[in-house]
């Protein structure tokens, strides 16, 4: 995975893990999005910025 932010690469030790990090790069707080409603049958996950203020 990349940081979206830093562009940084990030090991995913656990994909089912949704729970924010940071970055160990930029600091930036990070969360896995997935995706269990592709078309192709298989989990979509993407690394994305966590914003703070989303509850
Ligand atoms: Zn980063």
């Amino acid at each position: 995975m990349i940081c979206p932010n830093c562009e940084h690469g990030v090991t995913i030790e656990d994909y089912e893990d949704i729970e924010p990090f940071q970055c160990s790069s930029c600091n930036e707080w990070l969360v896995l999005d997935v995706d269990e409603g592709t078309y192709f049958g298989a989990t979509h996950t993407t690394l994305r910025i966590f914003d703070i203020d989303y509850d």
